[in-house]
This record gives structure tokens, C-alpha cells and sequence, in this order.
């Protein structure tokens, strides 16, 4: 059993014991782990900080057999803005959500853990809609697990689209045409509008659509579809889109 080093971003701790913390980690070149730092809670834990979701930290780990053990952490970034600005916080804690449930244990995606750490470090900033952000970090990360979303043209003849209504084939993972959805299961319909706004949130880096703005129908479009995308793709629920669609329906009530 080796000992490494790398650096990593906690995407969910749990206390265990009086002093204990398990962490679900992504790192830099070893995946996704699953460790256990002891003695984290002590007043003079050589920690640091109490290793929360969002902490960037560089770290020494021993692999373990069912569990690595953290041997040393220091704080990159502790992304405590995240913690503190409730809208940010939602959708952080969804893109923590989606890389998670997008590996298994020890799997490496190359890039995924880059995608995480540049997309927290841009929610922290200045940001026009948080909701954009997250629905182009699902398109990209889906992209990333080597399901890149087909939005150029319709998955099953080739038409683009044409301005009109299209569809979203969720089980597919891409985009048809009204002609061609009779063919496709389960299929959500998306505005001209929605569709340009993903193939845009899909190609722009994240610095990018951090200063896009778009009514809060189309956001609400668009994001809704890239996570039922990637809910498509991982096969699996996440429970932080029912708790932002619920929030981004209630804003939507009180505004009118
Ligand atoms: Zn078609």
C-alpha cells in the first residue's frame, strides 16, 4: 500500500467518532477516493482548517484497502465564499454532486478535476447567473466522461434545426428534430433559444459564461436540460436539481 501526494477537492465529509472525518475526494491524478482523516475535529489537529465540501487542498494520503488514510492536508483554497452566499452554495453543491456520481471509486477522468477546481474558483468571483454556470459545467463534464452532448444537428437524420422547435432525446444524448422524435424515448422539447444558448454554455470556458445573462426562462431551460442530460447519461438521479428547480420555480412565482 503506497503513500501519495496530490492535490484534491473534498466534495462531501461526515463526521465519524468524536474526532474523525470521512472524506469523499477528488483528486489531481489518483480519482476519486475515499479517506479518512483522524483527529480532524482535536483543537490541534494538524489539519488546519476542518476540511468541509469545496476545500481545495494539497494533501499526503495512504492508500488503504477500503479506505485511504489523510496523512497531511493544507488548504489551496477553502472556497469559504461558497459556504456563505446561499444561491452559490446550491449549485456548487450540484457540481459536487455530478462529479461524484460521475466516477467510481479510484476511476481518473483526465481533466475532471481541473473542470471542478476552475469552475469553483469562477463561483466564487463575479457572476451574472450562477444557474448558467452549472448547466455548462454538466454539459462539460458529460463531454469530459466521454459523453459529449450531440447538439450540432439531429442525432438521427442531420437537420440542424432550422430555427424551430426541437427536442432533447434524453436517453440518446442529444438533440432531434420534431420529424424524428416519434423514434426516441423519453424526450424533452427545447426553444430555438434554449438550444443556442447549451451549444454556447457547451463550447465557451467557464470565464466566459460567467458573464452571460439570459432571461430567467431560457437559464432555467437550458439548465434544466443539461441536467437531465447528464442525469441520462450517469443513469442515475441527482438530488440537487429537484432542489434547484424548486428554488428557480419559486424566484420565477415571487417575480410575477
Ligand atoms: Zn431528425
Amino acid at each position: 500500500m503506497a503513500t501519495f501526494k496530490d492535490e484534491a477537492i473534498v466534495l462531501r465529509a461526515f463526521d465519524l467518532g468524536e474526532a474523525d472525518r470521512i472524506l469523499s475526494l477528488i483528486t489531481s491524478g489518483h480519482g476519486l477516493r475515499r479517506a479518512v482523516a483522524k483527529g480532524v475535529k482535536r483543537t490541534k489537529s494538524k489539519f488546519g482548517g476542518r476540511l468541509e465540501p469545496f476545500t481545495h487542498i494539497r494533501a499526503m494520503l495512504h492508500e488503504g484497502r477500503n479506505l485511504d488514510t489523510v496523512l497531511q492536508a493544507e488548504t489551496v483554497r477553502p472556497h469559504a465564499a461558497l459556504r456563505g452566499d446561499y444561491a452559490k452554495f446550491l449549485h456548487g453543491e450540484a457540481m459536487l454532486e455530478l462529479i461524484e456520481k460521475s466516477l467510481q471509486e479510484h476511476q481518473e477522468v483526465p481533466r475532471l478535476f481541473d473542470i471542478l477546481r476552475v469552475t469553483l474558483d469562477v463561483l466564487e468571483g463575479e457572476v451574472r447567473d450562477a444557474s448558467l454556470l452549472l448547466a455548462a459545467f454538466a454539459l462539460k463534464v458529460c463531454a469530459l466522461i466521454g459523453y459529449r452532448p450531440h447538439l450540432d444537428c439531429c442525432l438521427h437524420c442531420g437537420h440542424e434545426g432550422g430555427g424551430g422547435k426541437v427536442f432533447l432525446d434524453l436517453l440518446g444524448g442529444g438533440m432531434v428534430c420534431s420529424r424524428c422524435r416519434p423514434s426516441c424515448g423519453e424526450s424533452l422539447p427545447l426553444s430555438p433559444e434554449g438550444l443556442a444558448l447549451m451549444r454556447g454554455l457547451l463550447r465557451e470556458d467557464m470565464a466566459t459564461v460567467a458573464g452571460v445573462e439570459r432571461g430567467p426562462r431560457e437559464a432555467g431551460e437550458a439548465l434544466s436540460a443539461s441536467l437531465r442530460l447528464a442525469e441520462g447519461f450517469l443513469e442515475r438521479p441527482l438530488r440537487s436539481r429537484q432542489v434547484i428547480m424548486r428554488q428557480l420555480q419559486g424566484n420565477a412565482e415571487r417575480q410575477r
